[in-house]
């Protein structure tokens, strides 16, 4: 078997077999295939599609390409969540600690940014000495000890999907069912957990910018966990503007944490609340999901939420006196504001490009190996819906050179509709897929 006949049969539109797509995943985690020639096949897998045969076996290839995890010792409903990615995409910090303060273990492999989209390993990691990179042993630990870690992939779990997703952020392949399918299911088998909340994110700030192909990655995502034995709920969420109020690294780990206090936005609140009853139910905690929004209110109210996440942070060697007074973090150097040159209501938000100009500012990577800049990133005034008066701001950018935030602030001015109709608030969770 060689690798170029494999890209040429992809190429070709023709199906591949178990063996030849196992020959590709374990050829490229070893090094033995360049990346070269796994972008070229990654291309032709975006551009023909597999199979639903092909996609399980690419995901149980990516799964078993390292180290599977046995999370028994937690329990028999193990629960995880896992986004599909969007802009301002903050929940896990947020729900992660919340599910933890419940007594629900977690255990959770989170990813680092990709595409216009972020990620939670970067998100992290903006909190001075949060180590994401910890081994396996480590992070079991820590699940044992105060119920709760957040690592990003390392070495031995899902090795292939590590470099695939690295690989595909920077040749343009990220919206793709079949890859983001593999991806996601892929760490979430290595990682461990039996129960798994998906929020698949919709519209055009998420890589599925209609209901129906998010419909159609749900179903996949759905299959794929009931041959290997999963429980899969995919909780749809609207992606057609950022997720609550800030895009970038530092400036979401404070919104994280006044939301933990709190102090949260609407939309956040509601994916909070729905995908952490769901994950109550499949952790066999509750089968009532208001009843579960209840308790989760209610470890929010009483601070047992924001108590875990700065143990949490604690735990993994981040600095909490960061999070306590969140002044410490800083801000960017230039801080300009987008202004309204008309009157009348946001019409709609080019979300997509807001989590490019947030890239750009130095939030996300456009190569591999490019370094972060934790504290650049946009603070979002008005969203969809909102009345806007003539002058008002619509947002705030935060660059470290002048030069970005001069291009930043006209370009986020692009990214407005503003209408002289009125505009509906547009629905935060739009459906319940589980089965
Ligand atoms: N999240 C993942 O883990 N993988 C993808 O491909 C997209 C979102």
């Amino acid at each position: 078997m060689n690798i170029l006949d494999i890209i040429a049969k992809k190429r070709d539109k023709q199906e591949l077999t178990k063996a030849e797509i196992e020959f590709f995943v374990n050829g490229y985690t070893k090094d033995e295939i360049a990346d070269y020639q796994a972008a070229a096949l990654i291309m032709a897998i975006y551009l023909n599609g597999m199979t639903d045969q092909e996609i399980t076996d690419l995901t149980l290839a990516m799964a078993y390409s390292g180290e599977v995890l046995d999370l028994s010792v937690l329990g028999s409903n193990v629960v995880d969540k896992h986004s599909t990615g969007g802009v301002g995409d903050k929940i896990t910090l947020i729900l992660m600690p919340i599910v933890a303060a419940l007594d629900i273990p977690v255990a959770k492999m989170s990813g680092r940014g990709l595409g216009f989209t972020g990620g939670t390993a970067d998100k992290l990691e903006s909190i001075p000495g949060y180590n994401v990179d910890i081994s396996v042993e480590e992070f079991m630990d820590n699940v044992e000890d105060i119920g709760i870690s957040i690592m990003t992939q390392t070495l031995n779990l899902a090795p292939a999907d590590k470099k695939i997703y690295a690989l595909r952020d920077t040749i343009s392949c990220v919206e793709s069912i079949p890859l983001i399918a593999s991806s996601i299911m892929s760490k979430k088998i290595a990682s461990g957990a039996n129960k798994i909340v998906l929020e698949v994110t919709v519209g055009n700030g998420a890589f599925m910018k209609t209901l129906e192909q998010a419909k159609q990655l749900c179903n996949t995502m759905i299959s794929i966990g009931k041959l290997a034995k999963k429980e899969v709920v995919c909780v749809l969420t609207n992606m057609e503007e950022p997720i609550g109020y800030s895009v970038g690294n530092s400036l979401e780990v404070i919104e994280a944490v006044e939301s933990l206090k709190g102090n949260i936005k609407d939309d956040v609140l509601q994916i909070v609340l729905e995908l952490g009853a769901q994950m109550i139910k499949l952790a066999g905690r509750g089968e009532d999901i208001d009843t579960n929004k209840k308790k989760i209110l209610e470890v929010i109210n009483n601070g047992k939420a924001y108590d875990k996440f700065l143990e949490l942070v604690e735990n993994q060697g981040g600095d909490i006196e960061y999070l306590k007074d969140l002044e410490k973090i800083g801000t960017a150097k230039y801080i300009t504001p987008v202004i309204a040159k008309k009157t009348g209501n946001v019409r709609r938000m080019k979300t997509e490009k807001i989590g490019q100009i947030s890239c750009e500012l130095g939030a996300g990577r456009v190569k591999k190996e490019d370094k972060i800049d934790n504290q650049v990133g946009i603070i979002i005034i008005k969203k969809v819906g909102d009345k806007v008066q003539e002058g008002e701001t619509l947002a705030f950018v935060h660059a470290n050179s002048k030069m970005g935030a001069k291009k930043a602030t006209e370009d986020l001015y692009e990214c407005y509709e503003i209408v002289t109709q009125k505009v509906e608030k547009p629905k935060t969770i739009l459906e319940i897929i589980n089965k």
